[in-house]
């Protein structure tokens, strides 16, 4: 078997992998980018990046069969599936393939195969053009997470997709269940309810979107049953068969057996850590007890040589999350002291409305003992929002007290998952309620809702009646009168 030399060797080219070896090349190091499927991983592939590409195109039948109440008359939209199919997969053929031209442009080597560790400072590489073995001071492991499987709902059958079956949009069942009401859950059903699909959601807790503000969940949910979708709470799905052409599903609601015939099946219950045949133990890499390897703040496992970032060392399982993680890996690795020192990770749900939310919200702001001042801003006061034809939904910002300084924020309504990063920048730079309420915001704009937000919060919203507040007690300059 050949061995190969490098200063660095990265383990999964997703969001988190492909960016730590473009990172580690900028920082003058010889990087190997070792990847088993395609570049971009889950993201690009099956995840955010397709499922955006259908989100985008649901949402404009979704517009088009609204658009009579513009005046606009147009017969009902038909949906040609191979084409729609065609366009997701150009959008992730366009992305991968800039992926490999960054990597290639920065001097990253892309080696294809599937690694395992034999030590803490080596690797072997099989399933790719030859067997490999592969030595760096330096690992970085990104190798993600994928579906969990749940008993009686076995993937691969045809009958029961995973997320990653779902966003290749195999065909629109007439009627389709989907187990969990988690992001994924929410995301695609969406998606099928709006490309016709009758969609059922069965959630275990004792609602859907669990840790989202209450009242953007509500949105959320009246959204979905105005799309004719079902969501039954506190339910779980115990097993199915086939019945003919249906799939008969056996269902329980609050402890009450049912059964519901459906033609497709999707489980989306949460993702576990890609760790299996990495040959952890090997290096000498700890992983806890939830599966995830355990990282100090740079992303340094247990094995002073290996790093882990993204999903693989544990939640919030998002993209941009591993991303940073991967930059700042690389730069420890480089010899820089980057360190997980973000003051906070956004998070967008693609739904309709779609609610993003960073820092804190108002019950965590009170179990962290602070006292939160709350302010908010209905999109059905904005004049962006109203001549969208978009105005429900709302932002809310939380503050401290104390010392006037935006704790956190939620956006519920048109492009909060866009609006989030105005917030994300405050938070990140400290600001105060005040800092944001003082920023002149374009007119007429959906961000101006965050700025009025920060006003309400602070008793001096304009296009609201401001309900009467107490102005933070310190961390305000006072304007002249
Ligand atoms: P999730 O954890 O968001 O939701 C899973 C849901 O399934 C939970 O509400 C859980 O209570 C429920 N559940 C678990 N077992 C069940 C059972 N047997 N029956 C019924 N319900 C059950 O997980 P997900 O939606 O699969 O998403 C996976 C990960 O990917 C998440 O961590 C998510 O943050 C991430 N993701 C993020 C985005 C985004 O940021 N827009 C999009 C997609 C996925």
């Amino acid at each position: 078997m050949a061995t190969r030399t490098f200063d660095a060797v990265v383990i999964g080219a997703g969001p988190g992998g492909y960016v730590a070896a473009i990172r580690l090349a900028q920082l003058g190091k010889r990087v190997a980018l070792v990847e088993r499927e395609s570049l971009g991983g889950v993201c690009l592939n099956w995840g955010c990046i397709p499922s955006k590409a259908l989100i985008a195109a649901a949402s404009l039948v979704d517009e088009i069969r609204e658009a009579a109440g513009r005046g606009i008359l147009v017969e009902a939209p038909r949906i040609d599936l191979a084409r729609l199919r065609e366009f997701k997969s150009a959008v992730v053929r366009k992305l991968v393939g800039g992926v490999g031209q960054l990597e290639k442009g920065n001097g990253v080597e892309v080696i294809a195969g599937t690694a395992r560790f034999t030590s803490a400072t080596g690797i072997e590489v099989a399933g790719g053009a030859e067997p490999l073995r592969l030595e760096a001071p330096a690992f970085i492991l990104a190798t993600g997470a994928r579906s969990i499987e749940i008993p009686g709902f076995a993937f691969g059958g045809g009958a029961v997709w995973s997320a990653r079956e779902a966003v290749d949009l195999p065909s629109v069942p007439g009627r389709l269940l989907v187990v969990g009401g988690g992001v994924i859950g929410v995301e695609l059903g969406t998606v099928y309810a709006k490309l016709g699909a009758a969609v059922t959601i069965v959630e275990a807790l004792p609602g859907i979107l669990a840790g989202v503000d209450p009242e953007a969940v509500r949105l959320v949910q009246r959204g979905l049953r105005q799309r004719g979708a079902t969501i039954h709470a506190g339910a779980r799905a115990l097993g199915f068969e086939r019945r003919g052409e249906a799939l008969a599903v056996r269902i329980e609601v609050g402890g009450v057996a049912q059964e519901i015939e459906v033609d497709q099946i999707l489980v989306a219950v949460g993702m576990r850590p890609s760790t299996e045949g990495l040959g952890l133990e090997a290096a000498g890499v700890r992983v806890g007890p939830r599966g995830f390897v355990e990282v100090d703040g740079q992303g340094r496992t247990s094995a002073p040589s290996i790093f882990a970032i993204g999903d693989v060392a544990g939640p919030p399982l998002l993209a941009h999350k591993a991303s940073k993680e991967g930059e700042i890996a690389a730069e420890a690795i480089a010899g820089r002291r980057s360190t997980r020192d973000w003051a906070a990770i956004p998070a967008a749900i693609f739904s309709d409305p779609e609610v993003a939310s960073v820092g804190l919200g108002e019950e965590e702001a009170r179990r962290e003992g602070r006292q939160p001042l709350v302010g908010k801003f209905s999109f059905g006061a904005l004049g962006r929002a109203i001549a969208m034809d978009r105005a429900e939904g709302f932002v809310k910002v939380i503050g401290d007290r104390e010392t006037g300084r935006l704790l956190g924020a939620t956006f519920c309504g048109p492009e909060a998952s866009d609006l989030v990063a105005e917030a994300t920048l405050a938070l990140e730079m400290g600001a105060t309620l005040e800092d944001v309420a003082l920023t002149v915001h374009a007119h007429p704009t959906l961000p101006e809702a965050f700025m009025e937000a920060c006003k309400a919060a602070l008793g001096e919203a304009i296009h609201a009646i401001n309900r009467p507040a107490r102005p933070p007690a310190g961390g305000r300059t006072d304007r002249p009168a």
